[in-house]
Parts: C-alpha cells; sequence; structure tokens
C-alpha cells in the first residue's frame, strides 16, 4: 500500500497552514489551488491603493513549501467533491480535467463577496478579495483622479471625485482611510487642473456603528479619526440601488442619490460553493453565511476523513478572520498526524483568540489585544509589527518594511500607481463587469472634443 494521499483543496490561511503541519508526516500532499499564491488578504487594501505591490503578499505558493519534500502545489479549479468515490474533481488553466484520489480531504476554500441577495450590484460596486479585484479598484480609483484632472465641467469633475465605500467593517475602514490619504495628502501636489482635496468620500455602514464587532471606544475613535480624515460617515445607512453614474441610500434621513462613479464594496462575505457542495454531500445544512457547520475536530459530520476549516465552516460562533482558519489548519494537520500514529486524537479545537486591529489611515489604529485597547500611533506601530511578523518570508517582510517607510513616511508617496489609457478605459466603460469588457468609450480623436481646462479650476477657486 503506497504512502496516505492527503488533498488540501485552497492554499490560504487554513489550507497552507494545514499543510505545513504535515511537514515530515509519512503522506503525500497535494494543494490544490485556483491561483498560484498564498494571498495575505489583510493587506490587500494597501495593493488597492498603490502602496504595496502584489507579490510582496502573495508569494507564489510553490515557492512557499518548496522546502516540504511531501508537499506539492497544482493550479487548478476544483469542481466536485466526491465523497463516496474520494476523488477531488478539478480543471486545469486549460480546462483539462484532473481527478485526485485522497485518503484524506482538508477543503479550505474560503468566502466570496455577498451582495445579500442583490446580485445587480455587482457589475457597479466590485469587492476586494483577490488580487486582481485589488488590481481593478487600484486602476479604477487612480482613473478617477485623471478623468477629474480632464473634466471641464464642475458637476462631472464632482461625479468622478466622490467615492463611495459600502461597509464599515475593517476592509471598509482600512479602504476608505486609504482612499481619503491619497486625495487629500497625496494626490493634491500632482494635478493641475483639478483640487483632488475636492474629492467627497462617503463610507456607509448599515449598523450604528463602524467597525461592529470592536469595543465602542475603539468604534468612536475610528469615527472621529475618519472625520478627521474627511471621510463622510453614514451610520445606519444601506445602498437600496446603484447604477453606473450614482447610488441611492436609505439612511435616518430617507432615501438619497449620490452621483458617483465609484462604489466599493465592502459590506459582506459568503462561504466558497464548495462549503454547500459539501454539506449537501454531507447531508447537513450550512449556515445563512453558506458556511458548512463542521464536527468539535473540524470533520464534516458523517465522515470523518473530510476536514473543512476557515471561513467557509461554522464553529464555535467564529468570526470569518484569519486567526481560527491558521488554528483550525494546524489543528487538523495535527489530527491528521495522530490518526498516522495509531495515537488518540488530540481534543477538540479550541481557538485562541489573539484580538482585533484595524488601520484609520497610515497614522493611526485601533487595537483590541489581550482584552486591552489600543488607539492612535501605538495601535498603529502594533498593527504593523503583527502584520509583517504574519508575511511569508523575510524578503517580503523586510521589502513591505522598506516600502512602507518609503511611501509612508519618507516620501508621503504612492509607489505602485501604474495605470494605461487601456486600463483607465477598461475601468471606466459604461456597464463594465470584469467578465466581459464592452466598446471603449474613450474615443481616439473626438471632433470639437472640450480641452481640457486651461485655467486651474482649483486656482480659479481660489482667486474667486
Ligand atoms: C480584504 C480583506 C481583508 C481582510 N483583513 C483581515 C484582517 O485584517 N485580519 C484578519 O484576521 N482577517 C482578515 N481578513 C479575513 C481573512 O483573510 C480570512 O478570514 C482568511 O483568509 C480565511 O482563510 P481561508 O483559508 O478560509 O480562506 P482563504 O485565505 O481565502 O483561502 C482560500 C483559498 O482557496 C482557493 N479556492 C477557493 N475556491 C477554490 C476552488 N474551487 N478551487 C481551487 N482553489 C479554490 C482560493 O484561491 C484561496 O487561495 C480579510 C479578508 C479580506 C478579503
Amino acid at each position: 500500500m503506497g504512502r496516505e494521499r492527503v488533498v488540501v483543496v485552497g492554499g490560504g490561511f487554513g489550507g497552507l497552514n494545514a499543510t505545513r503541519a504535515l511537514a515530515g508526516a509519512d503522506v503525500d500532499v497535494t494543494v490544490v489551488d485556483r491561483t498560484n499564491h498564498h494571498l495575505f488578504q489583510p493587506l490587500l487594501y494597501q495593493v488597492a491603493t498603490g502602496i504595496l505591490p502584489p507579490g510582496l503578499i502573495a508569494p507564489a505558493l510553490r515557492s512557499v513549501i518548496k522546502k516540504q519534500a511531501n508537499a506539492r502545489a497544482l493550479l487548478a479549479d476544483v469542481h466536485d467533491l466526491d465523497l463516496e468515490q474520494k476523488v477531488v474533481r478539478a480543471e486545469g488553466p486549460d480546462g483539462r480535467p484532473l481527478e485526485l484520489p485522497y485518503d484524506t480531504l482538508v477543503v479550505a476554500a474560503g468566502a466570496s463577496h455577498s451582495y445579500f441577495g442583490k446580485d445587480q450590484f455587482a457589475e457597479f460596486a466590485p469587492g476586494m478579495k483577490t488580487v486582481e479585484d485589488a488590481r481593478y479598484l487600484r486602476d479604477g480609483i487612480l482613473s478617477k483622479f485623471e478623468m477629474a484632472e480632464l473634466a471641464t465641467d464642475p458637476q462631472e469633475r464632482a461625479e468622478w471625485l466622490t467615492f463611495v465605500v459600502i461597509g464599515a467593517g475593517p476592509t471598509g475602514v482600512e479602504l476608505v482611510g486609504q482612499v481619503a490619504e491619497l486625495a487629500h495628502e497625496v494626490l493634491p501636489q500632482d494635478y493641475r487642473s483639478v483640487d483632488t482635496t475636492e474629492a467627497r468620500i462617503l463610507l456607509l455602514e448599515g449598523t450604528g456603528a463602524v467597525l461592529p464587532p470592536f469595543a465602542p471606544k475603539l468604534q468612536r475613535y475610528t469615527k472621529e479619526r475618519l472625520e478627521k480624515l474627511g471621510v463622510e460617515v453614514r451610520l445606519n445607512t444601506l445602498a437600496v440601488d446603484m447604477d453606473h453614474d450614482s447610488i441611492t441610500v436609505k439612511g435616518p434621513e430617507g432615501e438619497e442619490t449620490i452621483r458617483t462613479r465609484t462604489r466599493i464594496w465592502a459590506a459582506g462575505v459568503q462561504a466558497s460553493p464548495l462549503a454547500r457542495m459539501l454539506a449537501e454531500k454531507a447531508g447537513v445544512e450550512t449556515d445563512r453565511a453558506g458556511r458548512i457547520p463542521v464536527n468539535p475536530d473540524c470533520t464534516v459530520p458523517g465522515h470523518p476523513e473530510v476536514f473543512a476549516v476557515g471561513d467557509m465552516v461554522s464553529l464555535n460562533k467564529l468570526p470569518g478572520v484569519a486567526q481560527p482558519a491558521m488554528q483550525e489548519g494546524r489543528y487538523v494537520g495535527k489530527v491528521i498526524k495522530a490518526r498516522l500514529a495509531g495515537e488518540k486524537s488530540p481534543a477538540p479545537f479550541k481557538y485562541f483568540d489573539k484580538g482585533s486591529m484595524a488601520t484609520i489611515g497610515h497614522r493611526a489604529a485601533v487595537a483590541d489585544v489581550f482584552g486591552m485597547k489600543f488607539t492612535g500611533l501605538i495601535g498603529y506601530v502594533m498593527w504593523g509589527f503583527i502584520h509583517v511578523l504574519y508575511l511569508i518570508g523575510w524578503g517580503n517582510r523586510l521589502g513591505t518594511l522598506y516600502t512602507w517607510a518609503r511611501a509612508l513616511w519618507f516620501s508621503n508617496n504612492r509607489g505602485h500607481r501604474i495605470i494605461t489609457f487601456e486600463k483607465a478605459n477598461d475601468e471606466l466603460a459604461e456597464g463594465t463587469t470584469r467578465a466581459g469588457r464592452p466598446t471603449p468609450i474613450l474615443p481616439r480623436s473626438t471632433p470639437g472634443a472640450a480641452a481640457p481646462p486651461a485655467v486651474s479650476p482649483r486656482d480659479a477657486d481660489r482667486t474667486g
């Protein structure tokens, strides 16, 4: 009989930690992921706002596990988990079918955006979950400043300069803080016709506070700090409709339509469709977020050889953040090793809560660590330390520190602001979705087109 075959679906926080926990074990591990990298999602917002290049937060999966002789990585999209035949079915990038037989299966396929049943919003309000999403957002945000520079009509310019982020969880807060810094601190000197400090930046939150899971003191601090950065925070406010040029919101003062070309979705997540597939095959129900309930040892009910971890599972009411996924992944590795050694299974999974953090711009953060609350620069330093520590590889850690020092502290610039005419054109095309590109809206030569303003409106404003 050959070695035990372990297939791990997903090379994110859960899958990678399960794989690494099996280093040295007498097993063959195959990690299959639809991307070739391990993504550190907590820093994605920095890619979306031009601070970090993607490579620093998304090292190639096969390089991450290169020293682990019993593990290999495959780039493929998993579409079937056959629990009867014990086979994972996937498709290679060219469509070739792959069959991966297993003795033990670990599914850690994460989550994606949820538009709470309003899937039509996806076309107008992209979310941020992958490297491509972050690049797409970055191109979109930067293109809007370029269009504002070209616009001659003040109303049109105001629309290009209005940014709406939907959802004030950590992702929304971090992203909106950086957009505000871009507009108010980084870009003003780079533009001639437009005053980027005129940008209107809104953060919408459906509940009564920003950072809903955090302590009230940290929520109040975050709201005040965002307002100081020039962000309009709208609480108890929902996005009820949107199109290419506007968003309609419903808040305490009723409905209002805001003219804007940029809406960013940071409001909800939905477990990977593989969670539902597993649940159906195991005969259990998923929860409202599409997560599969698992046993206290992270196994799928009725299938001791199948584990599921991370954002796609519901276990002990744990939040969908990195630490539960990492700890569950490591725990599953231990359970598999114990089984191989014929030892008793470890005690049920127990989560060790290390706290939560979020940045507000690049000089302040809130941190709730072991029951202690930190704000401001202290919170920011703690946030920076922890995030660098959890990046993979010394090269990426040092590269990130260097890039932060250069971009945020010494030059107050953003080094990764590359867009092209084609990118901007793609971003701005009406009705665009990333799946299907429509006709370009920027003709290469437009007879009689308005020239960019000769006199800077911002100077004109100053002189009245
Ligand atoms: C923008 C953003 C910011 C965040 N910030 C924080 C933070 O500050 N702190 C924090 O603790 N948490 C944060 N999180 C949450 C955290 O990143 C997740 O909880 C964590 O990544 C979950 O790990 P996972 O292994 O379950 O899923 P993931 O890390 O998402 O990994 C899932 C993997 O599965 C792969 N996959 C999915 N479907 C398939 C398929 N069909 N076939 C093959 N491969 C597949 C994906 O490509 C991916 O690599 C953030 C998340 C986002 C999106």
